[in-house]
This record gives structure tokens, C-alpha cells and sequence, in this order.
């Protein structure tokens, strides 16, 4: 049995305190917790639409040209779309969002009925070498997961001694696993407060993780919300009034609830940064440092990623205590299972290269194609559909809603092509993708290793195929054979060139 660490200080339990004040200026609640310092005083802005209506004490007054201004502007505001400065879709540089004013948020306390839990569970119980509580065995049980994965072997028992970790892992090896069993073994499944925050890149993995860790924690009551840019935040705003334990989010989103002061990470324990080597490329170091400020410094935080460049090493050197560290698999090494393979492609013969790869129905049951740009994936699906292929796109410039209904299809298994710019398909576990297809060469090795890697899960079979089309293809090729050697071979497209 794990033993729990101490907690650094005790949660604070309970509801929270209902702030109504008969003035203009209200005290602002964070997620509840009655702070010790004191609450900041605010004035009451309409960017405050969250907000239940409140009774207006305020005794009557002449209004003044500044009245008048301001009620202009609040106006204009609540017209105004808004607009999130979140994740990997929209990667313009845009200017921080001011906030002199933060609004008014009231969380209702209303905690979500805990699941029915199992009476008759062991206390503890064998994963592979491993021991978890008898409601994670259970759970894993459930899941189909029998013994520990490598990266699971090794993280799980430091983590839940409340060691620190960097993990230099892939997706596809069972990290998220290895980071949420020790979440759920840790959290105290009685408390309202948020205990831990798990980042992501992007949004599809947030809901990929949030899933996960909800269902590592399915028998021991463990609430999580997912917290990303594109979905209503009044949505995330509900979600929040259950009281979630663990938060799932992208970075910009979460930048955007704390400066709403609709999330407070005063009371997390355990970070967990994932795929830190794909946050940093996106351009959230900065996000990813101010969040990590925000934590208590007694906090525990695992960072996991597929590489370890210098900005990585020297996140983890300023923001880990003491870091345990483990590889599993060497920098940016492939998946073994990985059929890799490249054809020389003219550029103009591209399209029908594909067509002819994706007639073979027998072989290529599901692929997942990359294109460097969003008008390139509109435009192969465009063809393909017009060649009779069930293919659908994915990128940063469809609705939230639209791309969680592709993936969904995809991950169904209800969808047989899906054309990807890089950002989207980041992380992605689809276990039945039996091809990815590089129709735009990837611009260099990381990106190579992530995108082949979203085939060949948990040691399935899968081919990467890749076109090589132009000088610049050449010298990148050049670049990926000399790290991958000869597990990357030539073949030739004999129904296109004879
Ligand atoms: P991840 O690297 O976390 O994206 O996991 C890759 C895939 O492995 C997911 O489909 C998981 O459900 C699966 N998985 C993780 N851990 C195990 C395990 N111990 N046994 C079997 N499957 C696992």
C-alpha cells in the first residue's frame, strides 16, 4: 500500500464563504477557499457575465460622462466575441489580455453525487510488481491493463512517495497512466479543492488525459474537469462549481480562468507538465512558468516529455526539487514497431500516389495523413472526397465542436482518413490507426518521430509511409536516415512508376 506524503497544510474543507457586500465593490471568491490573505477588492465590471444576477443596493446617484463612458464600453465588451488566447490552433503571437478589473465570480457549491464505489474492494491490491490500492486494482482491471508498462514501472512508485520525476517518455508508452495513478492514489477524494494540475499542449490531449485519469479514479470518487480554449467557459464554469479535484488544461485557458480569478492553484500538491517538450515549441514557457508560480512551492511536479532539449532541462533544474530522472527509450527514438518506409513522389504526383496507397482497403484500415498547412488539409480532403475516400480534416481553424466530432468518428473507428496539420494530432492516441501518411515531408526529426509515432501503439503493428518530393525533402530525409538508420527503407510506387 502507498503511503500518502503528508500534505503540506490541510485543505480547506467545506463550502465557500458567500461574499455579498450592499456596496459597488465586492470580495472576490476564488474557487471557494477561505484565503488567509486578505480578498482583493474589485469593482463590479460587466465582464462579470458568469456571475448570477445580483440585487443593485447601490443608493442612486446623478450619472456622470464617466458613467456613461464606462457603461458604453461595458457594452461594447459584452458584444465583442471572445476570444481565448489559448493553445496550439492559433499560434499568433496576440497581446496579453489587461485586466485591471477582474470579475465577479460566485462559485454555487454544488458537488457532483460521488459514483457508486464498490464496498467489497481489497485495500490493496498487485499491478505486474507494482501495489496500488484495491480500488486502482480494480480500476486497471477494468481498463485491460494487467501488468505495468515500463515508464509505469518506473514512475509510479517514485511519484506516489511524492518524489519529483522527469520522464523522457513518448506517447504510446503508457505515461499518462504513469502520471495518473499516482494523481488518484494521492488525492484526498473527500476534499473540494483542486490538488492537481496536469498541462497539456493542446486540447485533444487534455480530454485524452482527462479521460483517462477519470477513469483511473472511477472507483475512488475522483472528480476532473478538462479546462481548454474553444469550449464556453461557462461551461468550465459549471464544471468548476462541482468541485473538481483534478484540472486537466492547456495553458492559455488556464491563464485565462486565473486571471478571471475563477481558479486558484493555491491548494494543488501535484503538477504534472506533459509533452513539456511540445508546450515549449508552441511558445507557452512563459504561460508554463507564471502557472508554476501560482503553485505552492511545496508542490511535487512531474515533468514528461519525448525529448530533452536545453529549455526542458533547464525548466525542470528551476522548477523540480531534486528530480528523479528516467528515459525509456533513447532522444526521439521511433517505435520500434514502426514500418517505416518513403517513397521518391514527384510533387504533382502526390495526389494519386496517395489514392493508389489508399485503395489497398485490405492493408490501410485506418491513416492518419499530415499536411504542413491548414489550406493543404482542406484541400486533399477536397480531392479525396471527390475520389470517393471517407476522409475528414482536422486544424486550428475548425470549431472546437467540429474537431472533437472528427476525432471522435476517427477514434470510433467511424472515419478512415483523417488529413492532420502537425499541432492537431499531437499526442493523439488512436490505437487503430494502421498508417500514417507523411504527404508534406515533416520540417525536421522531432517532428518525424511524433507524427510516425501515432501509429504502432502499445505494440500494435503500423507503417509510416513518407513522400519525398524535393531537394529540401532530401536534405531532412538526410537528417532523419542518419538517426534512424536503416529502419527507414526506400520502396517504390511500381503502380505509379511501373
Ligand atoms: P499513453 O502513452 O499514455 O498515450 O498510452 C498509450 C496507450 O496505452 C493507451 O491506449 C493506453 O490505454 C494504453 N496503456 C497504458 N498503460 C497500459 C497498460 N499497463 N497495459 C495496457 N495498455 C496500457
Amino acid at each position: 500500500m502507498f503511503k500518502r506524503p503528508p500534505m503540506e497544510e490541510p485543505i480547506a474543507r467545506g463550502n465557500p464563504p458567500v461574499v455579498d457586500r450592499p456596496s459597488s465593490e465586492v470580495l472576490i471568491s476564488l474557487t471557494g477557499t477561505p484565503s488567509a490573505k486578505p480578498a482583493r477588492r474589485v469593482e463590479r465590471s460587466a465582464s462579470a457575465i458568469e456571475a448570477p444576477p445580483r440585487r443593485d443596493t447601490r443608493p442612486t446617484r446623478r450619472r456622470t460622462p464617466r458613467d456613461r463612458d464606462r457603461d458604453r464600453s461595458e457594452r461594447e465588451s459584452r458584444q465583442r466575441p471572445q476570444h481565448s488566447r489559448d493553445d496550439a490552433r492559433d499560434q499568433r503571437p496576440r497581446r496579453r489580455r489587461e485586466r485591471t478589473e477582474a470579475p465577479v465570480y460566485e462559485p454555487r457549491p454544488t458537488p457532483a453525487p460521488a459514483p457508486a464505489i464498490p464496498t467489497d474492494l481489497p485495500e490493496q491490491a498487485s499491478f505486474g510488481e507494482l501495489t496500488v490500492s484495491g480500488a486502482m486494482g480494480h480500476a486497471l482491471d477494468r481498463m485491460g491493463y494487467s501488468e505495468p508498462t515500463p515508464v509505469q514501472s518506473q514512475v509510479v512508485p517514485l511519484a506516489t512517495q511524492g518524489l519529483d520525476v522527469v520522464g523522457q517518455a513518448q506517447t504510446g508508452t503508457g505515461k499518462t497512466a504513469a502520471f495518473g495513478i499516482p494523481i488518484v492514489e494521492l488525492i484526498d477524494g473527500e476534499s473540494t479543492q483542486i490538488q492537481a494540475l496536469v498541462l497539456t499542449p493542446t486540447r485533444e490531449l487534455a480530454m485524452q488525459v482527462s479521460d483517462e485519469v477519470s477513469t483511473l479514479g472511477q472507483f475512488q470518487g475522483v472528480r476532473c474537469l478538462t479546462v481548454y480554449g474553444g469550449q464556453s467557459m461557462n461551461v468550465q464554469l459549471d464544471g468548476l462549481r462541482r468541485r473538481p479535484q483534478v484540472v486537466v488544461a492547456t495553458p492559455g485557458r488556464l491563464m485565462d480562468h486565473m486571471s478571471r480569478r475563477t481558479i486558484s492553484l493555491s491548494d494543488v500538491r501535484i503538477v504534472v507538465l506533459d509533452e513539456a517538450d511540445q508546450m515549449l515549441d508552441i511558445g507557452f514557457v512563459d504561460d508554463i512558468e507564471r502557472i508554476l508560480r501560482a503553485t505552492p512551492s511545496t508542490r511535487q511536479t512531474l515533468l514528461f516529455s519525448a525529448t530533452m532539449p536545453g529549455p526542458i532541462r533547464r525548466l525542470a533544474r528551476r522548477y523540480l526539487r531534486d528530480p528523479e530522472w528516467i528515459r525509456v527509450g533513447g532522444d526521439a527514438e521511433p517505435v520500434e514497431q514502426v514500418d517505416q518506409l518513403y517513397y521518391e513522389v514527384a510533387a504533382q504526383d502526390r495526389q494519386r500516389a496517395l489514392d493508389g496507397l489508399l485503395a489497398d482497403h485490405d492493408h490501410v484500415t485506418q491513416a492518419l495523413i499530415f499536411r504542413r498547412t491548414k489550406i493543404g488539409v482542406d484541400r486533399l480532403v477536397y480531392h479525396l472526397e471527390r475520389e470517393g475516400f471517407d476522409a475528414e480534416a482536422i486544424h486550428g481553424d475548425m470549431t472546437q465542436a467540429h474537431r472533437e466530432r472528427v476525432m471522435r468518428r476517427f477514434r470510433e473507428k467511424g472515419l478512415r482518413v483523417l488529413v492532420a496539420t502537425n499541432v492537431a494530432a499531437r499526442g493523439l492516441d488512436i490505437p487503430a490507426v494502421s498508417h500514417v501518411i507523411n504527404y508534406d515531408m515533416p520540417s525536421n526529426l522531432e517532428e518525424y518521430v511524433h507524427r510516425i509515432g501515432r501509429t504502432a501503439r502499445m505494440g500494435r503493428p503500423g507503417t509510416a509511409i513518407t513522400f519525398v518530393s524535393d531537394v529540401l525533402d532530401f536534405s531532412t530525409l538526410d537528417v532523419i536516415q542518419e538517426h534512424v538508420g536503416g529502419d527507414l527503407r526506400q520502396e517504390r510506387l511500381a503502380f505509379l512508376y511501373g
